[in-house]
């Protein structure tokens, strides 16, 4: 469960900045959680109030977004969303596509009194 390590990460992500730009309050943290990142979003929403306690983003309300995956297939140019259940590319059936969404995670956004 490295959901907790990122937590702590985010914290201190906002929490550097915090002192970087000197804002008062953090009042709410947006994230971006790809589809295939291997981040499940409700355990960092868990162990967010315990993590963010005596710190900079305590009060801090945290959005997260979910980014669905798309591929781009590389034997017939398909750009979307790849097959269901298992991967592949919907129009020709090949597994040979690069992952253009759905790897990525990190803070978005940092909104500030
Ligand atoms: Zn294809």
């Amino acid at each position: 469960m490295h959901e907790l390590a990122l937590t702590q990460g985010i914290i201190d992500i906002v929490c550097s900045e915090q002192e970087k730009q000197g804002f008062k309050d953090v009042r709410e943290i947006r994230l971006k959680v790809g589809e295939y990142s291997g981040i499940v979003p409700d355990y960092i929403k868990d162990f967010f109030p315990m993590v963010s306690k005596g710190t900079c983003a305590e009060s801090a309300e945290l959005a997260i977004s979910f980014i669905p995956a798309e591929i781009k297939c590389r034997d017939c140019g398909f750009e979307g969303r790849p097959g269901t259940r298992k991967m592949f590319c919907p129009q020709c059936g090949s597994t040979a596509f690069t992952m253009v969404k759905g790897r990525e995670f990190y803070v978005e956004n940092i909104l500030v009194e």
